[in-house]
């Protein structure tokens, strides 16, 4: 029987929990617990690690997951590699739901960089008001560039004292962000660089929409590389390769169709 192993944390995985929980189709949704107050979602919710891939290994063989569906954010690195491999060791179906990296357009200005630690190299010798678009995680990469004012957008709120910046303006929220409340977000901090990683997707394209219009330079952080797997953009293509084992297209997908 289908248990399906949904790994969240995006839109896109909210978005397929809705479809299957719709479809009745038997599933258990994963949170990492990085925020205090998750979304609700209509499937059963676990939250925490696993404990790496040997842990994944055995949720998978005690819960009899048939399929691994991952939907994390894209720079979720370890979770996705650990989920390869134990999509392999245990022989279980792997697909990512996945958003197609954002492309630069004529307007933009965009300096691509492979990590945060040259993002924050590629930040100028001048002062800047940087808009620092990467959560929290990472921010210890721009300790050593003080001479920066950073405006943080978080989740939640910090412990005093716990962001390894000191020259910061933090404001809350969670996407999905419009462009136009985020050029008056742009413009109400000054800000003259942003630095974002390269996520894709509409709930928060709405910053770079804005830095064109203000003409704001970009630092983009490159995706980390993960081996390849089968991915879609498309909950409906999710759901088919569910049912059938093959994405909607893909050799072998019409036989397998009712
Ligand atoms: P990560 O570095 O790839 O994961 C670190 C560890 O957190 C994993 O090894 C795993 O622990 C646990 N984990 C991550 N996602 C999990 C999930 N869905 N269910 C259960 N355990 C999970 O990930 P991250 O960058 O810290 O992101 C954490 C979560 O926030 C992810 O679910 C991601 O989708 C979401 N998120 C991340 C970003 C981002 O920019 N990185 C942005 C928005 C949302 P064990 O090894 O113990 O299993």
């Amino acid at each position: 029987m289908t248990h399906v192993l949904l790994l969240g944390g995006t839109s896109g995985a909210s978005h397929l929990a809705q479809a299957l929980h719709q479809a009745k189709v038997p599933a258990v949704f994963s949170y990492a617990g990085a925020t205090q107050a998750p979304l609700a979602q209509p499937l059963p919710t676990r939250c925490g690690g696993f404990g790496g891939a040997d842990g994944l290994v055995q949720f998978i063989r005690g819960q009899g997951i048939t399929h691994v569906v991952d939907a994390t954010h894209p720079f979720a690195a370890q979770m996705s590699r650990n989920a390869c491999a134990a999509c392999e060791a245990t022989g279980t179906p792997l697909l990512a739901l996945e958003r197609a990296p954002w492309q630069a357009e004529a307007a933009d200005r965009w300096i691509d960089v492979t990590d945060m630690d040259a993002a924050a190299q590629a930040l100028p010798e001048e002062p800047a008001r940087v808009f620092l678009a990467i959560g929290r995680k990472q921010l210890a990469a721009f300790a050593n560039q003080a001479r920066h004012h950073y405006l943080l957008r978080l989740v939640d709120a910090p412990q005093p004292g716990s962001l390894p910046l000191t020259d910061t303006t933090v404001v809350l929220g969670r996407g999905p962000f419009s462009a136009e409340n985020d050029q008056a977000l742009l413009q109400a901090h000054g800000i003259t660089w942003l630095v974002a990683k390269n996520a894709g997707g509409e709930a928060t394209r709405g910053k770079l929409l804005a830095a064109r219009a203000l003409g704001l330079p970009v630092v983009m952080v490159q995706r980390p590389p993960l081996p390849p797997r089968p991915r879609t953009e498309e909950v409906d293509a999710a759901l088919h390769w569910i049912a059938h084992g093959v994405l909607p297209g893909a050799p072998g997908a019409a036989a397998s169709s009712p």
